[in-house]
């Protein structure tokens, strides 16, 4: 007895019949709500009308604590299930829009111009409320605590300004209630709507913006001995760069280096007083990462020096590291997903190249951040992230909500 007891407590799993039957009723509200968020972007740290939304809604909820504003306009919520259970888990949602036109002719347009939700946070916003909603309809059979964290400016915040997940860690959103392992989700326009993708270990890369300036002097462009010509400088710069990911560092781990932006110089016979050009790193490792930055700083300054000139690399803030998904919870985690997915649906995918800060949240406590398929190669919707005509297959918005409360509910019964 005592024995078929443990294992029935062993093998507990989330309602799932519940959870779809709930989920699946939402899908008009879920679809009106992302097409909401969707007409009306804000940038990251200007989401103040996301925020309130957001903040309303779980208030209305009832039985979930509200905090808000959070690292400017985000918002936490706090949901304490009504059995006792020891575990904290955390849901994190991004509010955050691009300065990008929208090119799509739909009914649920962007009214902001030049503004449009094209990395799909609508989605992912949606998702978590309609999850909370879900969980707190569930509350007096949840065993332990989950957190909905709704963070601003994942896509950066603004020059000059804090912002993104790191923002709200240091505002303490994992720190009361202690949170102990934490989820999210992407939309996924290489995966159907329908698909889920998975993965332990890194899933998206470090990615880490840097700024050379290579100091010359002016001079008439016919008297080049006169002065110090910086642009030849720039160009080994920028072909020096690449042997260091080609030739200096491990072939067998990904790593991506570009120099997106170069400026200097302002007639075509004045030798250029300077030389300033940006560009970004990628890295699934944080060696090859610490690795590369040494090695850009190194390359550019020894490169200057042989030809007399100065030079320096300074790489933009702490960037972000690669999104990890720890093997532990990931594992555990995959069969919630195979039970809403279905087994053949979910995925286990290679990393991208991409940057996610759901990084800084995965390496303070486990996380499993995962792939959700939007794709809809019928209706068109194939477009990828970043792009004027992203879109997503709002059909898949109730899975992604069932997805979101199967992995908080089947996390708190395993750590009951
Ligand atoms: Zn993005
Ligand atoms: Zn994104």
């Amino acid at each position: 007895m005592l024995y078929s007891l443990l294992l029935a407590a062993a093998t507990a799993v989330a309602p799932d019949a519940e959870i779809k039957a709930l989920a699946d009723a939402m899908t008009a509200a879920l679809v009106e709500t992302r097409r909401d968020i969707h007409r009306n972007p804000e940038l990251g740290n200007r989401e103040f009308r996301t925020g309130k939304l957001v903040a309303e809604r779980l208030g209305a909820l009832g039985g979930i604590e509200v905090r808000h504003p959070v690292a400017k306009t985000g918002v936490v919520g706090v949901l304490k299930g009504g059995l006792p259970g020891r575990g904290v888990v955390a849901m994190r949602a991004d509010l955050d829009a691009l300065p990008i036109q929208e090119a799509n002719d739909v009914p649920y347009k962007s009214v902001v111009p030049g503004v449009k939700h094209a990395c799909g946070h609508d989605a992912h916003t949606t998702i978590l409320l309609g999850a909370a909603e879900v969980l707190s309809k569930l509350r007096s059979r949840l065993p332990g605590t989950v957190v909905f964290l709704f963070q601003p400016a994942e896509e950066g915040p603004p020059d000059g300004e804090e912002g993104g997940a790191a923002l709200m860690i240091k505002e303490g959103v994992l720190d009361a209630p202690k949170v102990q392992a934490v989820y999210g989700l992407h939309t996924d326009p290489f995966l159907d709507a329908g698909e889920a993708g998975w993965r332990v270990g890194p899933i998206f890369a470090s990615s880490d913006r840097f700024t050379i300036e290579v100091v010359g002097k002016k001079a008439h462009g016919a008297y080049p001995e006169t002065g110090l010509d910086p642009i030849p400088v720039a160009a080994e710069i920028v072909a020096a760069l690449q042997t260091i990911p080609a030739r200096q560092l491990d072939a067998r781990s990904p790593k991506v280096l570009t120099i997106g932006s170069i400026q200097g110089g302002n007639r075509f016979n004045i030798i250029a007083d300077k030389v300033v050009m940006q560009g970004t790193m990628r890295t699934l490792d944080a060696t090859v990462r610490r690795e590369m930055k040494e090695r850009i700083v190194r390359t550019v300054e020894n490169v200057a020096r042989a030809h007399g000139l100065t030079a320096g690399a300074s790489f933009d803030g702490d960037g972000n590291s690669p999104t990890t998904n720890e093997a532990a919870l990931t594992r555990a985690s995959v069969p919630s997903l195979e039970r809403v997915y279905g087994k053949a649906r979910v995925w286990e995918v290679e990393p991208q190249m991409g940057a996610e800060d759901f990084a800084a949240l995965a390496e303070r406590v486990p996380g499993l951040y995962f792939k959700f398929g939007i794709r809809n190669e019928a209706r068109g919707i194939v477009a990828k992230m970043h792009t004027e005509d992203y879109d997503i297959d709002e059909a898949a918005l109730p899975l992604g909500v069932r997805a979101m409360s199967t992995l908080a509910f089947d996390y708190l019964l395993r750590a009951k």
